[in-house]
């Protein structure tokens, strides 16, 4: 590998750790919407109309499934949350591919 492959791989990496602070709102998990039926009697929701949705973000949290609640409010966000979070995943499964390049080169732990 040139010096200046080298230089393009280590700046290329630079870019991308700098793009992961530009990612504040990551949110890793899976979004859940769900409708439901309440204890109210003659209620319209027991007949079909049910009430919803409420939004819930599914994560993982001490090697366990949790459902945390998404107010309304929140949504547009959160989904953006989620979008950074994928962009994050793009960067990291890159920054892996250098650091190997980088490895092979004996230049990874520099
Ligand atoms: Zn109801």
């Amino acid at each position: 590998m040139s010096n200046k492959t080298l230089k393009k791989l280590l700046d290329e990496r630079a870019r991308l750790l700098a793009e992961l602070g530009t990612l504040p709102r990551m949110l890793h998990g899976s979004w859940v919407e769900r409708y439901s039926v309440c204890s109210r009697p003659g209620c319209r929701c027991h007949s079909g109309d049910r009430h919803g949705p409420r939004h819930y973000l599914v994560v993982h949290e001490s090697g366990r499934q949790r459902q945390k609640y998404v107010p309304n409010s929140q949504v547009d966000a959160a989904q953006a949350g989620l979008a950074e979070y994928r962009r994050v995943r793009e960067i990291v499964d890159r920054i892996t591919h250098i650091n190997l390049a980088l490895m092979k080169e004996d230049a990874y732990e520099d």
